[in-house]
């Protein structure tokens, strides 16, 4: 049984055994370091096999909180969010877009409880003692030094200050400082002002965000005197005769790890003491969709592989969810041998797609031990039997399809495949994982069918879910109208886009050389989007935030011109912050 950080045990592990730990974070449209904590402690908690599973979601990537429920495999998901506090994100945001409060279709057929944010956890304050006492080289933490706890803050939502406070006080309470203070960047007491808060002559600031982003890097520096602008500072500086040390963000301290998994103990148990709930304890849901539950023996059987070696086939395991067995029958109906090399990434494996009448001669082959080969998106997928007559799968760039082993990179974890695909050839961050920049260069072999599922989900989210459901009639398209009405925030403004607006929206953001999915979603009930859809490999099912995102723009700006280029996200000009939100921000 895990201890957490506190040094309190966590409950029983034996239900988290069978249950999907779902690790919701913020994300970003601009940084990819801003996601790096959540995928940190989904990788550490994969490693420790306290759970079935292990996912991830990010409010401004992909998968989005939307999506992710459709992809669990077990009768019972636990959501985690990796927030700092108890506020608009995780009150308001994250439980709405995971259809927790019943305003959507549920995702899946089984039990989802929903956690406290990680921020508020007692145990966090231990992990903001050790911080200060690392950075200012005293792990005792000696006389006459200040503690200043850096929050977001804002005050247009109280609760967005409440967890800098309470773990300032319960330090004050440990005396292990001569003084301790909360600041914030957006509220008074402001850390603008830091060393009229302080009589010590050093103050360690310990920034409580989750990530190492443009708040922790810049923001807090800058305002704090230890840098001008954005520029770069040393540690410690003296400011105003002061001499102030600044530690990493909390969230990245590997320690959170366990946090997480007290948090998903108190759901689990029903032991949350509900004082920073958005949710009752559970919410049981029951409907049907595509992904269906896993039977008894499959939920027995741990997957061992799900973030490990990719070519490990001790047992060669086949998808658990109804979709992903639909994704492996229609890859084993796919093309013979090399005459997949000539598909087009166009190919549209949808509910009419033209190889369907064949799969009866190919999956003959396939049993013969024929090579088949199929592509999803820019992947190329090829399947092969090995000399014990089981199939093995591998997964590479389309563009890589004559490329010999030795000229790629083996990729032999999902881990590696995910960093590898967050970025394009020039190593730049890709937001939307459906761009098609996919990088070249590497390959993954040796893919039961299981993993080869989880292979294609961690390149293309989502998709392989979406798909089966669009094969067999039950796809949920949600238009831009009921998208638009559901938002809130600096979001809001988007429901006043008109349908010629949105027009433009789709014209830059869901065409050929900026999206692969094939838009299913209108402007509203009998009110199309006037304009073409792409021929995209997998269907995408309501407008994604990269398109909430340029349509606030055009709200803010002005329509974007008709024929532009396709949108460089890295330069696009909103504010993850959301500053300009009437909520809050409890990142
Ligand atoms: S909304 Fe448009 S840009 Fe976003 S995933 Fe869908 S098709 Fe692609």
């Amino acid at each position: 049984m895990p201890e957490g950080v506190s040094g309190r045990r966590v409950g029983s592990s034996a239900p988290l055994a069978s249950t999907t730990l779902v690790i919701v974070g913020h994300g970003s449209h601009h940084d990819a370091r801003s996601a790096t904590p959540v995928y940190a402690h989904a990788d550490t908690l994969r490693d420790r096999d306290v759970f079935a599973d292990v996912r991830t979601a990010l409010w401004k990537e992909a998968p989005s909180p939307r999506s992710v429920l459709r992809t669990v495999e077990t009768d019972n998901a636990i959501v985690v969010p990796l927030f700092i506090a108890a506020g608009y994100f995780t009150k308001e945001v994250i439980p709405r877009e995971l259809g927790l409060g019943g305003q959507s279709t549920p995702d899946v057929d089984g039990t989802v409880r929903y956690a406290s944010p990680v921020g508020t956890h007692d145990a966090v304050t231990d992990v903001i003692v050790e911080r200060a006492g690392r950075v200012a080289g005293d792990r005792h933490l000696g006389d006459d030094l200040g503690l200043a706890i850096v929050a977001h803050g804002t005050e247009r939502n109280e609760n967005s200050a409440a967890a800098a406070r309470a773990h300032a006080a319960r330090i004050r309470d440990w005396d292990r400082f001569d003084e301790v203070r909360a600041l914030y960047l957006d509220e008074s007491p402001s850390v603008g002002t830091l060393t009229d808060h302080f009589a010590t002559d050093e103050v360690v600031l310990v920034p409580l965000f989750v990530a190492e982003g443009r708040h922790v890097r810049a923001d807090v520096p800058a305002a704090a005197g230890l840098a001008e602008g954005s520029g770069d500072y040393a540690v410690p500086t003296d400011v105003d005769g002061r001499r102030v040390w600044y530690a990493g963000p909390v969230g990245t301290d590997p320690r959170l790890a366990d946090v997480i998994v007290e948090r998903a103990s108190e759901a689990a148990a029903g032991t949350d003491n509900g004082s920073d709930r958005a949710l009752a304890p559970s919410t049981d849901r029951h409907a049907s969709s595509a992904n269906g539950r896993r039977d008894s023996s499959e939920m027995n059987r741990r997957d061992s592989t799900a973030d490990g070696a990719l070519g490990f086939r001790a047992a060669a395991r086949e998808p658990t969810t109804r979709s992903g067995r639909t994704f492996l029958r229609w890859i084993e109906a796919g093309r013979r041998g090399t005459e997949a090399g000539a598909a087009s990434r166009r190919s549209p494996p949808s509910a009419s797609d033209p190889e369907k009448p064949r799969a009866t001669a190919n999956a003959r082959r396939t049993r013969s031990g024929g090579r088949v080969m199929r592509t999803w998106g820019e992947l190329q997928v090829a399947g092969s039997t090995l000399a014990d007559g089981s199939r093995t799968y591998e997964l590479r760039h389309e563009a890589d399809r004559g490329a010999t082993p030795a000229a790629l990179d083996r990729l032999d974890r999902l881990r590696d495949l995910r960093d590898r695909v967050r970025v394009d050839e020039q190593g730049e961050f890709r937001p939307l994982r459906s761009a098609p920049t996919l990088p070249t260069g590497w390959y993954c072999p040796g893919l039961d069918g299981a993993t080869l599922v989880r292979a294609v989900e961690t390149v293309y989210p989502a998709t392989i879910a979406d798909w089966a459901r669009e094969r067999e009639g039950s796809l949920d398209v949600t238009n831009f109208r009921a998208t638009a009405d559901r938002q809130t925030g600096i979001y809001d403004r988007v429901a006043a886009l008109d349908r010629s607006a949105v027009d433009a929206v789709v014209r830059t953001c869901c065409v050929d050389d900026a999206c692969l999915k094939r838009r299913r979603w209108e402007y509203d009930d009998g009110e199309a989007v006037d304009v073409p859809r792409v021929n995209g490999s997998f269907p995408c099912h309501e407008p994604c935030s990269m398109v909430l995102e340029r349509a606030r723009e055009s709200v803010v700006d002005g329509a974007p011109v008709e024929g532009a280029d396709a949108p460089n996200w890295d330069d696009a000009t909103s504010d993850d912050v959301d500053r300009s939100s009437s909520r809050g921000d409890d990142r």
